[in-house]
């Protein structure tokens, strides 16, 4: 079957589905899967079928592979200069794209467009930061502590790189991992989540247009991601697997790229406490809540988990809380009103549903929300709980979802300990007026990121990453994400 390219319109009816379906991206080239399957995408917000991408068999994985294998030499001989201008070229295209982007993000995962259009500015700030980071890898050079000879360090690029990312970010999972992998010279085969593809594809046709060659970017849907992943990574050729996803999918292919001893950087899943001291601004712990939680309708691996409030502050905060909450306008993520989207499918739901149930079984009560409404689209309201018990199902796993259970507290050590009550250590929030407390609640939580009075941390300079269970490795950053691919070759050498 041929397949003819994506093109992109700024104009195009962004309901017209289609033109952003066209075929996996392999070497340059759109093309159907070998055996002609498909998966169907749909609409969180109706529950209808929106469009059909091609369901990738392990032999378009090879294809994949042997395109990623034939660019290799030609990308990384490619002069840093150049390289750093396809990226920053990639960083201008998804600004002027933003919209068109924006609104195929929301069509397919639901969020609401104001999260989309900021996802979008997230993600093309990785091609204008990783860009900058192009020309500036450095070696080392220094005399042996015997005197007998120079060390010499190169860094170079790793090799052929397999992403696999995840529903929730469909765009900016993607380019935190493009973008410093080419930077480094790498060339890459991604997998995106099955749910959200058309994003992928549409930015595939984007990197074209900036000019990344052939073969350095291929893209592959599969309903079947466990057999594909694993023939990639059995190839001898792949030697770096970037992996977003739940801690539970990262610990298979841990196991996975173990058995072919693969450089892995692992970003997962998290359970962040959100923690209200009494002397905090209550008005800007309202503000900073509303983000941590409500981003993406809490569809955030860094989505605040666990809402530890002082007992002083702690009525005062769980009424503003409610009121904020029960204010915000539900609806499909597309129309511009919209606060809350819907989840990302019936079986989220269901599993929402299932952590409040458990919650109020075991004493929490309902200040809003708590019910799934009779209708279509996969939705959830805003939900807020109080006396949520640590015995509670969500008081140890990732909601995913629109609700914010309250849990009291009395003093500092308390909540450290109770914060760091968890397999997770990916982000916390912190608030308080103290900033030596601050500091000092911060070097004791066990995670990756704190933001102390901010309710947002996510930023390409700096590194994103967690501890424990929530990962291994850092993305973006000063050196950190494209140090994950690069490999230091040491020279020793007499002169
Ligand atoms: P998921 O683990 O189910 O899927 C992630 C990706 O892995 C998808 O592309 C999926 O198709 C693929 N996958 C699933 N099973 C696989 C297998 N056996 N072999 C190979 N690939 C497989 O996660 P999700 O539901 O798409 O995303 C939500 C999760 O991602 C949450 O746990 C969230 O916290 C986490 N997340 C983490 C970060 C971070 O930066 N730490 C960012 C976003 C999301």
């Amino acid at each position: 079957m041929n397949i003819s390219p994506v093109v992109f319109d700024e104009e195009a009816d962004i309901s017209e589905y289609a033109t952003f379906s066209h075929g996996l991206y392999i070497g340059g080239q759109w093309r159907p899967s070998s055996d002609g399957r498909v998966i169907e995408v749909f609409d969180p917000s109706t529950e209808a079928v929106i469009a059909a991408v091609p369901d990738a068999t392990p032999a378009d994985a090879a294809a994949a592979v042997n395109a990623a294998a034939k660019a290799a030499a030609g990308w990384r001989e490619t002069a840093p200069r150049k390289r750093s201008e396809i990226l920053r070229r990639c960083f201008e295209l998804m600004t002027e794209r933003a919209e068109t982007l924006a609104a195929l993000i929301s069509l397919e995962n639901g969020k609401a467009l104001r999260d989309a259009r900021g996802e979008v500015a997230y993600a093309a700030e990785f091609f204008r930061w990783n860009a900058e980071e192009a020309v500036r890898i450095s070696g080392e050079f220094g005399l042996a502590p015997s005197g007998a000879n120079r060390i010499v360090v190169d860094y170079q690029p790793i090799g052929i790189c397999v992403l696999v990312t995840p529903w929730n970010f469909p765009a900016a999972m993607a380019t935190r991992k493009i973008a410093p992998a080419l930077a480094a010279g790498c060339t890459v085969i991604l997998k995106p989540a099955s749910e959200t593809p058309l994003t992928a594809y549409a930015l595939a046709a984007l990197y074209e247009d900036a000019g990344v060659p052939p073969g350095v970017i291929n893209v592959l849907t599969t309903s079947n991601p466990g057999p594909l992943t694993a023939a990639m990574l059995a190839d001898p050729r792949v030697r770096k697997l970037s992996f977003t996803g739940s801690t539970g999918v990262g610990r298979v292919l841990l196991a996975e790229a173990a058995r072919h001893v693969i450089s892995c950087s692992m970003e997962l899943g998290g359970n962040a406490p959100f923690i209200v001291f009494d002397d905090a601004d209550l008005e800007a712990a309202l503000d900073g809540a509303m983000i941590a939680k409500m981003r993406n309708a809490g569809e955030a691996c860094t989505a605040a988990n666990r809402l530890y409030v002082q007992a002083g502050i702690h009525d005062a905060f769980a009424e503003g809380l409610r009121k904020r909450m029960a204010a915000l306008q539900i609806g499909p993520g597309i129309d511009a009103e919209t606060e809350c989207g819907p989840m990302i499918t019936r079986k989220a739901v269901e599993k929402i549903d299932r952590l409040v149930k458990d919650a109020v079984h075991r004493g929490a009560r309902i200040l809003c929300g708590g019910a799934v409404a009779d209708a279509k689209g996969y939705f959830y309201p805003p939900t807020v709980l109080c006396d949520v018990p640590p015995t509670a199902e969500m008081a140890h796993q990732e909601i995913f979802g629109p609700v914010a259970p309250i849990m009291r507290f009395d003093d500092e050590a308390e909540v450290i300990a109770r914060a760091n009550d968890t397999e997770y250590g990916l982000a916390a929030y912190i608030y308080t007026r103290d900033l030596a407390k601050g500091m000092r609640v911060a070097s004791r939580i066990e995670s990756g990121m704190i933001a102390l009075n901010r309710g947002l941390m996510s930023d390409p300079a700096a590194p994103f990453g967690g501890v424990k269970q929530s990962g291994l490795g850092r993305e973006g950053g000063q050196k950190h994400g494209i140090s994950e691919f690069l490999e230091a070759k040491y020279i020793a050498v007499t002169i």
